[in-house]
Formats: C-alpha cells, sequence, structure tokens
C-alpha cells in the first residue's frame, strides 16, 4: 500500500485489504467494516469462467460503482452546504453536471438521481449533450435543476435549448460569443419563448498548468469587458436585460490551489456585481468547473497531477470569494453553481486489464568468451578498456567504452564483418558489466492486453498520469521494475512514467504461462477518458460492468454487464460491413472455417486467452449478461 501510495490518491475509496487486494470503500468514510468489496473478486465474478459462476466477460473489464458516484455527489453538496451554512451566506449551493466529462447514460442517470434532492443539474456543450440533458433531467432531474447551455450555438442549439424551457426545463442560454445573441434574440421572438440569458466572461485570472490555457485574457472562450458591455447594450435596446441572470466563467481544469481559485471568483464576482449595477436581473455566479484531483496523492500544487487542497476548502473558498465581494457592493448573495466533473466521475470507475507476458531479464550466456576473442583488433581495444574500468570501478568510464563497443560492432555488422552471435555476445558483456557496476537490471517490459490509445487517452496525448498498480498480492514485495507496453503496432503505446515521478513500476513475476491472472488497475481514470478514447488498430472499448454494495456473501452485486465491442462492431465503425465481409470470405471456404470466421468477427478485438470468453463476446446483447446478481 505504501510502495503505491494508495492511501494518498485512494482515499476514502480505495485501500488494501488483508489479503493483499485493492478493495473498495463504496460509501467512502462511510462504508462499514465488512462492506468493502474486493476488486479481485470482482474481476473473478466478470470475468471467471461461467462454469464457475462467473459471468465470462472478456478483458480489459471496466468495473463501475455507482455507490461512489452517490457518494461524490452528496459529498460535493455537503462541502458547499456547510459553507454556506457555516458563514451565514444568503444564497444556496446548486450545481451541474458537465456530461462532456462522461456522457455514458448510466453515469448521467446516476447523477441526475443522486442529485435530486439537492436540485442539482446537468451542464452541456453540443447539440447531442443538450439532447441527452433534457430527456434525463425531464425523466428524473428536480424541477429546479438547472440546465446550463455552453459551446458555440447555432440556431438549431438555441431552439432546442428555448423548447426546453417550453417543458418546464430550468434552462440558461449561456452565450460563448458575443455573435451568440443576434440567435438567442431572433429564435426567441420567433418561438414567442423568453429565454434566461447567461454570459460566459474571460478572466484575466490565468492559472499556470496545462489546463490554464483556458483562462486568461489570451483564452479561447468568453467575452471581454468591451464584449460584455455591448451584450448589455444590446439587451436593454430589445428590452431583454432582464433575461441577463447568470455570470459564468471557468479559470481550467484542475485548479492548483484555493488562492488561485479565490482570486479568479473574486474577478467574476465583481463582474457579476457590475452587470447587477447595469440593471441585469442577476441571480447565479457558475464558476465552472476545476474542482481538482488528487492523482499522485501528494497534496501539492507543484504539477498538473494533484492539488493543495481538500473538497471543503474548494467550496468554502468559493463561497468566502463571493460572500466577500457582493457584501462590499451591497449586492444580494447570489445561487452559486459549479460545473464540476472531473471531481464527480473519476473515482467511480476501475479499469482493470491483463498483462499477460514480460520480456525476460537479459540472458547471460556464460560460453561467449571465444566470441569475444574473435572481435577485430578496435573492438576488442574497447572491450579491454571496458574491462579495465570496470576493474577500477569507474562508472563513467565504463558507460562510455560499453557505448563505443557497441556502437563500433553495430557498424561492423552492417559491414557484414561480425555476426549476430558476436552482437550477442557483447551485449550480454555490457549487461553484465552494468549489473556489476550497481546499474541493476533495466525496466523489464510487461505486456499489456489494452490499447493506451482507447483505454488512456489523455496519458500518450497531454502527458496525463493515472495511479496503475496491481490489484492483488500487494502483501508481496514486488521483485522486478516494469514499464508497460500495449497491444497496438505503435511505439507511443506505452507507459513509462508513473505517479511519484517514477520511469517504472514496482511489479510481480508473471505467473508462469498458462495460469494467467496478472491484473492491474487504472484508478481516478472516471473523467474524459472514456469518450476521448479511439479506435487505433481497431482496438474497441472494455467490457462494462455495475457494481453496487450489496448483503451478499462478498459485499457486491453485479447489475449490469456488457461485452465491449467486438470485431464486427469496430469494423462497422469505420464503415465496413461484416455481413458483406463475411459472404466475401465464406465463398472461399468450407462450412467449419467460415463458422470459425464468424466467431472471430463476434469477437472482441483483444487477445483471447480463453474460448469461452469469446464466444461471450460473439452474443453481446446486453441482455446475456444483464441482471446477473451474485
Ligand atoms: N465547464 C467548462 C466550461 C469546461 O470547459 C470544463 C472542462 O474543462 C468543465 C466545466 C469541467 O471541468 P472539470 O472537469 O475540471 O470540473
Amino acid at each position: 500500500s505504501a510502495l503505491y501510495n494508495v492511501d494518498g490518491w485512494g482515499a476514502p475509496y480505495f485501500f488494501v485489504n488483508d489479503d493483499g487486494d485493492v478493495a473498495v470503500r463504496p460509501h467512502g468514510a462511510a462504508t462499514l467494516p465488512g462492506q468493502e468489496i474486493d476488486l479481485a473478486k470482482v474481476v473473478a465474478k466478470a470475468a471467471g469462467p461461467r462454469a464457475g459462476g462467473g459471468l465470462g466477460l472478456p478483458l480489459p473489464l471496466l468495473v463501475r460503482f455507482p455507490d461512489v458516484l452517490r457518494h461524490r455527489v452528496e459529498a460535493l453538496n455537503a462541502a458547499f452546504d456547510y459553507a454556506v451554512r457555516s458563514t451565514g451566506y444568503g444564497g444556496r449551493y446548486q450545481g451541474v453536471y458537465p456530461v462532456k466529462c462522461n456522457q455514458d447514460r448510466h453515469v448521467v442517470e446516476d447523477i441526475v438521481e443522486f442529485g435530486e434532492p439537492f436540485r442539482f443539474g446537468l451542464e452541456a456543450g453540443s447539440k447531442p449533450e443538450l439532447l441527452l440533458a433534457m430527456s434525463c433531467l425531464a425523466a428524473r432531474g428536480n424541477p429546479d435543476a438547472l440546465l446550463i447551455c455552453n459551446g458555440y450555438k447555432d440556431d438549431e442549439y438555441v431552439s432546442l435549448a428555448l423548447m426546453a424551457r417550453t417543458m418546464g426545463l430550468n434552462t440558461v442560454i449561456v452565450l460563448e460569443q458575443e455573435e451568440e445573441l443576434d440567435i438567442v434574440v431572433d429564435a426567441s421572438r420567433r418561438l414567442g419563448v423568453r429565454p434566461v440569458v447567461g454570459m460566459r466572461a474571460k478572466l484575466r485570472t490565468k492559472h499556470a498548468g496545462h489546463f490554464g490555457s483556458t483562462s486568461g485574457e489570451k483564452g479561447k472562450f468568453g467575452l471581454n469587458a468591451a464584449q460584455i458591455l455591448s451584450v448589455v447594450s444590446k439587451l436593454k435596446t430589445v428590452g431583454m436585460l432582464d433575461c441577463l441572470q447568470l455570470l459564468h466563467f471557468h479559470i481550467g481544469s484542475q485548479i492548483p490551489t484555493t488562492s488561485l481559485l479565490a482570486d479568479g471568483v473574486g474577478e467574476a464576482a465583481q463582474i457579476y456585481c457590475e452587470l447587477a449595477r447595469l440593471g441585469a436581473a442577476m441571480r447565479v455566479i457558475d464558476v465552472g468547473g476545476g474542482l481538482g484531483i488528487d492523482y499522485d496523492g501528494s497534496h501539492s500544487a507543484q504539477t498538473d497531477m494533484s492539488v493543495a487542497y481538500s473538497l471543503e476548502e474548494y467550496a468554502a473558498a468559493v463561497v468566502a470569494a463571493v460572500g466577500r465581494v457582493c457584501d462590499r457592493r451591497g449586492v444580494a448573495h447570489p445561487i452559486i453553481c459549479s460545473e464540476s466533473g472531473r471531481a464527480l466521475v473519476s473515482h467511480h470507475s476501475v479499469l482493470v486489464f491483463e498483462a499477460f507476458s514480460a520480456s525476460s531479464p537479459g540472458h547471460i550466456d556464460p560460453a561467449t568468451g571465444y566470441l569475444l576473442d574473435e572481435l577485430t583488433d578496435d573492438c576488442h581495444a574497447d572491450y579491454r578498456n571496458l574491462m579495465a574500468a570496470a576493474v577500477r570501478g569507474d562508472f563513467d568510464t565504463c558507460g562510455l567504452y560499453a557505448d563505443q563497443l557497441k556502437r563500433r560492432c553495430a557498424e561492423q555488422f552492417k559491414e557484414g564483418i561480425l555476426g549476430l552471435e558476436h552482437l550477442a555476445a557483447v551485449d550480454s558483456l555490457c549487461e553484465i558489466v552494468a549489473r556489476g557496476m550497481g546499474a541493476g537490471e533495466a525496466a523489464r517490459t510487461y505486456h499489456i492486453n489494452l490499447s493506451v490509445f482507447t483505454s488512456l487517452p489523455d496519458m500518450w496525448a497531454i502527458g496525463q498520469m493515472f495511479p496503475i498498480i496491481p490489484i492483488q498480492r500487494l502483501g508481496e514485495r514486488p521483485a522486478v521494475d516494469g514499464v508497460l507496453s500495449d497491444l497496438t503496432c505503435d511505439s507511443d503505446g506505452k507507459v513509462e512514467h508513473f505517479i511519484g515521478g517514477r520511469q517504472s513500476l514496482p511489479l510481480h513475476e508473471i505467473p508462469v504461462h498458462g495460469t494467467r491472472g496478472y491484473y492491474l488497475g487504472m484508478f481516478l481514470g472516471g473523467a474524459y477518458q472514456e469518450a476521448l478514447g479511439g479506435l487505433h488498430n481497431l482496438f474497441g472499448g472494455p467490457s462494462v460492468v455495475r457494481v453496487s454494495q450489496s448483503d451478499g456473501p462478498h459485499c457486491f452485486a453485479v447489475t449490469r454487464a456488457t461485452a465491449g465491442p467486438s470485431c464486427a462492431d469496430v469494423l462497422r465503425s469505420m464503415q465496413h460491413e461484416p455481413e458483406v465481409m463475411f459472404e466475401v470470405l465464406k465463398q472461399r471456404t468450407d462450412a467449419a472455417t467460415a463458422a470459425a470466421i464468424a466467431r472471430a468477427f463476434g469477437a472482441m478485438p483483444y487477445l483471447s486467452f480463453d474460448p469461452e470468453a469469446a464466444a461471450m463476446s460473439s452474443d453481446s446483447d446486453e441482455g446475456s449478461a444483464a441482471g446477473v446478481a451474485e
């Protein structure tokens, strides 16, 4: 646990239990002893053979914990409620979930349902997101819940948002650009619907990390001071200034400190007060996203991987900054809205995948002496110098001669002077010397049954790190340092940087081939990864199970199970027609081979070590595995 800092990034949801497995506290610190869910047991249930009571799902596997999602929604609301009550703030908190963080149907439905007592709403940034937010809030949302419409808008988007108002949804159209105002005015006249309008302000406050490029004067989004004034004046001219009720801003994701947050919120609160002074019917200040996640458990503001505050401190800073400015300006305290996405959904899922083989530690053949004697004179001179430096214990010189020897041998190999055996002997020699000099064994490569491009897009695209650790054998000291290499034919498909500044990950020896089952978990990846992931090499998404806390023998029930997309599914997404492809191939073969090819179309693209799993994914309709409870 200490080796991987699980308590640092995982609390209060993840910890290492007495069996050495990662376990989940589904209700955070409120989880009763004995109600923790052992992740390894969940994997055994989901991926285990059906003959043994498992669901036979192929890996990789995304395990969703709706209880964790509920706990996050409640914790966020409790933090703001406490900040409001303890400071005598005159407004209330009423947040929204930005669906772009994870548009999965069950995630959004859960958040709306769990947020209903708190009037929790949704934020949309595009037309399909608006459609899903409308239907979800209409079906199960609190009538007061906000529906915030962000993003660039055309007439269709604005009209949809206005129609949502006629359905009784508390919809606010947030202007991202000045030109959107004309679209809103025209559409509202045409449809005869009076809109509620918000404005996104471009703040001068800027954060320095990767996600800070959203903010500052040169940021991509929002209206500057002149544009804000122009919108106010246009609204006044058309008799709609009372429609302007909300001020929105977003400093960027992963805001590093509460002092920067308070700075930004204070600046926005001043704009809010100015708008009230200019006659707008201001009611809501929407502080955007940015509530951060402690990916490495360091609780520091030094990198994008962590933040130096808790949920409670974040809420307190926002409420205090808004209250302070409004009090000074004599403006009534507004409703505070936040669009926290990352902080709500990151913890709720764990991606489990298998390391199926590892590169062998450099093999050293003692009988290589005669090959070294066959080296050319210049190579032999490097060899003698290398050995002399090794005897002196001169580490740096050793490295220089080793590099020189290898380079010279490579050149002579290209000339045809040396053979493969000579190259291998020299590589072994250099490795022996390096080890003898205490350089240790280089990191081994563990091959993982996963696509980094599909499942960890932020990792290769923006260098984001997520905690990755074995989910079992954590009571056993790992013997190996490894890096991870994925299934794609792409050298970017690897994981070589790990939290805590590590260039390799402590790992256990993989069980001997054939026994399988060295599982790793990627944690805190519930936000952004699922929608951003691509289909490089046509690897599709993982299988998914939904796991709730229950009174069963292992404290959990799998309430939903879906195999990941099959080869046919991913081919279809590139406009291929699997049925036609199959017909073409069938013409060339006999019935038995054709049946095997049909099974290949139905199987998941990942490596399959289990014929039963392949068969399972071929009938990938949800019903076959859904509703199976422990
Ligand atoms: N709101 C807006 C306008 C955003 O651009 C974003 C994401 O960058 C969010 C909310 C969600 O931010 P976070 O995931 O940091 O809470």
